[in-house]
């Protein structure tokens, strides 16, 4: 581990800096890096985001996002980019396992590492720690990390008070979560005085779905819903066959699985999806429900109380079948 001053004199002369994040990057993977790119560019060190695995079309908005470097897609750069780094940020996950072949990399580097995450249960991979779990978002902590660890809300600007207003509002679920605290809204208040434009921003996030995606969100609603009253659960699940029908590209589902969750008295909700390699699930639950620790015990996975994920070696339909025979462990739970 290096202290906040040892960090804080290395980042005082230009260094080769790396920014990566979790696999199929968010709103909050993308924003949290890209606001910090923003802000360490200006400080004239030389900065690379890599991403492990390429991101929804809705984030490509994003300033510098012509700057990122999607590692499946220039694996020989971004590997020179990590040995070359002399400082690599982990932005928004705190196990290698997160970022693919890359963590790996990342491990056995000599680089100073700096974690920058809000999940649960970190990884000792790093020497240098940004970390609470009551942050909404990593853009958060990145906000929190500029202006109170390294004295730099100067440097806020118009491209770092975007990027990091973009990570607190989708992580945050538009600011109504119960992460979404008088703090956060503090926040977000400062980076809409810093030239944060909070109305486009959510236009551009959420007002900019294809046909496609609408009509393959229709699809989810009408055919492909099921609801298990018994375990006030409700799940979609959609196969290969109809991801190729609609056409639907990465983060074409985000979010589908709120829709199930909307549903009056569902305490938990489930999004299994057959992706080419395997099956992907999404959990959201409501309350004290811990959606984590079914993904972290039987997918493989985990994430927040309220938002996790995992994944499953069995087909889709075994998947479908193993999870709705875990309801009965939680049954106490999802009636209250
Ligand atoms: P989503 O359902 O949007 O893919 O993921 C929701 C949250 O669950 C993420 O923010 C992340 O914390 C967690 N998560 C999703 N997939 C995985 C996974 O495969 N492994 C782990 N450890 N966490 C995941
Ligand atoms: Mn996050």
């Amino acid at each position: 581990m290096i202290s906040l001053s040892e960090l804080k004199t290395l980042l005082s002369t230009p260094q080769k800096i790396v920014i990566t994040t979790h696999h199929k990057p968010d709103g909050d993977a993308m924003g949290s890096s890209l606001g910090l790119y923003a802000y360490l560019i200006q400080k004239g060190h030389h900065v690379s985001v890599i991403t492990p695995t390429d991101y929804p079309d809705f984030l490509h908005w994003l300033p510098n996002n012509s700057d990122v470097i999607v590692y499946t897609e220039a694996v020989d750069k971004s590997l020179q980019l990590v040995d070359e780094a002399a400082i690599i940020f982990c932005l928004d996950f705190n196990t290698l396992s997160r970022i693919n072949e890359l963590g790996e990399h990342i491990r056995g580097t000599e680089a100073i590492k700096v974690m920058i995450d809000h999940h649960l249960e970190p990884e000792d991979f790093d020497d240098f720690r940004h970390w609470n779990i009551n942050a909404c978002a990593a853009a958060q902590l990145v906000y929190d990390f500029i202006v109170n660890e390294l004295d730099d809300v100067a440097l806020i600007n118009k491209d770092v008070a975007t990027c990091l207003y973009t990570g607190i509002m989708t992580d945050s679920g538009s600011f109504r979560f119960p992460s979404a605290t008088s703090l956060v809204y503090r926040i977000a208040a400062d980076l809409i005085d810093l030239g944060a434009e909070h109305w486009r921003i959510h236009q551009l996030v959420y007002d900019n779905a294809s046909e496609n995606r609408l009509r393959f969100l229709g699809h989810c609603l009408t055919n492909k819903l099921e609801i298990i009253r018994e375990f006030n659960t409700a799940i979609i699940s959609v196969n290969a066959q109809e991801l190729k029908d609609y056409q639907i590209a990465t983060g074409d589902t985000e979010g589908i699985v709120n829709y199930a969750l909307s549903i009056n008295g569902i305490k938990l909700a489930a999004f299994i999806i057959e992706r080419t390699d395997k099956v992907k699930l999404s959990l959201r639950s409501t309350g004290d429900f811990p959606a984590n620790e079914i993904c972290k015990k039987y997918f493989d996975g985990g994430g927040h109380r309220n938002a996790a994920g995992g994944v499953s070696e069995q087909d889709l339909a075994s998947t479908i079948e193993a999870f709705k025979a875990i309801l009965p462990e939680y049954k106490t739970q999802l009636i209250q």
